[in-house]
């Protein structure tokens, strides 16, 4: 079998490297790593193939940043906390990528996160890079473009990578999947608290932040308490770890260092103890697992078989004229 009968050897990764984008993204020039990455985002195969070349040789070069997920329903402030909270880190030496992971982003056409013109301040400076959520047609296609995406900016030399998502769906799950610490933003109000609760997110976060403190700060504070009562209900991921609430006001750029500092002590604490690496570790054996799982669902939809008879078996399913379970065997049968 020759080298572009398969795409999927190291040969054809080995040919298809382009050394001038890994050396522009290692030299940490932008046209390089906004060439790179709009490579992953495309859906053309060749182009696939490049990119997996691309990310191959940078792997090495990754894995150094802190990767901050960030939650919250739209209007709690997430822009604007991450405008001021990336300038802080600026101002820290360091620099910082900011993504967005956005599902809805290929229903509207456009995307509502990472838009630029919502960080006026920090896509203007040199130390930050700001990419909107990539489009594509399934949020497992968004997570895995922006997955790469992290790894790409990481080689890149950002020493934050910051990754927003909107309170709706599944897209929290995601990012909390592919972030070492997930950070849910909260508004000061009663009741607010058990909605994320029963939605499941709470479960999730590592850190909880109340918003908009500024307004008023008693209510912040009650909503502080409540919220840190109904976490004692929940079970803890770590036995190392009391998930922090904390109030903020992202508008006046109080609580940022605050906030900053519980994410280092996350770090450190579960750096010690060896749950950070190991949390690395089963968020890449699950990528890879809903990689293959994506694949093989792929592959199936693809096979002639299965699209020339799912239509009628699918119907009589429906119709109770068949179970579902003999139709999915007689379907997967088509793949030996
Ligand atoms: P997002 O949709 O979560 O990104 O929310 P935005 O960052 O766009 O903020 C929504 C609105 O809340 C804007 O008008 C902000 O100016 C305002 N806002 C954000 N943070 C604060 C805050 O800490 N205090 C106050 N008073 N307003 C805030």
């Amino acid at each position: 079998m020759t080298v572009s009968e398969n795409p999927f050897s190291q040969a054809a990764l080995n040919e298809a490297i382009d050394h001038e984008l890994v050396d522009g993204v290692l030299a940490r020039k932008l046209r390089p790593l906004a060439k790179t990455i709009t490579l992953i985002e495309s859906q053309r195969e060749d182009h696939k193939l490049r990119a997996r070349a691309v990310l191959e040789a940078l792997l090495p070069h990754t894995g150094k940043a802190i990767r901050v997920g960030i939650s919250g329903v739209p209007g709690v402030g997430k822009s604007t906390f991450i405008e001021c909270l990336g300038m802080y880190l600026i101002e820290q030496g360091m620099r910082v990528a900011v993504l967005a992971v956005d599902p809805s982003s290929s229903v509207s056409g456009g995307s509502i996160l990472g838009d630029k013109t919502r960080m006026e301040h920090l896509s203007q400076n040199p130390a930050a890079y700001i990419r909107p959520s990539p489009s594509a047609c399934s949020l497992g296609g968004v997570a895995e473009k922006t997955r790469e995406t992290m790894l790409v900016c990481e080689a890149a030399g950002y020493d934050v990578i910051i990754v927003e998502t909107v309170g709706v769906g599944q897209s929290e799950t995601a990012v909390a999947g592919m972030t070492d610490i997930f950070c849910l933003l909260q508004l000061p109000n009663a009741g607010d608290d058990l909605q994320a609760i029963k939605k499941g997110i709470m479960e999730i976060a590592d850190l909880i932040v109340i918003n908009k403190a500024d307004i008023d700060p008693a209510a912040a504070m009650r909503a502080k308490s409540q919220i840190k009562t109904a976490l004692h209900m929940l079970r803890p991921m770590s036995q190392n770890w009391t998930v922090p609430v904390i109030t903020l006001s992202a508008l006046k750029r109080e609580g940022v260092a605050e906030f900053w500092e519980q994410v280092v002590r996350y770090r450190d604490t579960l750096s010690r103890s060896g749950e950070f690496e190991a949390k690395r570790r089963h968020q890449a054996l699950a990528w890879m697992w809903d990689m293959i799982d994506a694949g093989l669902r792929s592959r199936f939809r693809s096979h002639p078989r299965v699209k020339g008879e799912l239509p009628q078996l699918a119907s009589a399913v429906e119709q109770g004229a068949t179970t579902p379970s003999a139709a999915a065997l007689r379907l997967l049968g088509y793949l030996n």
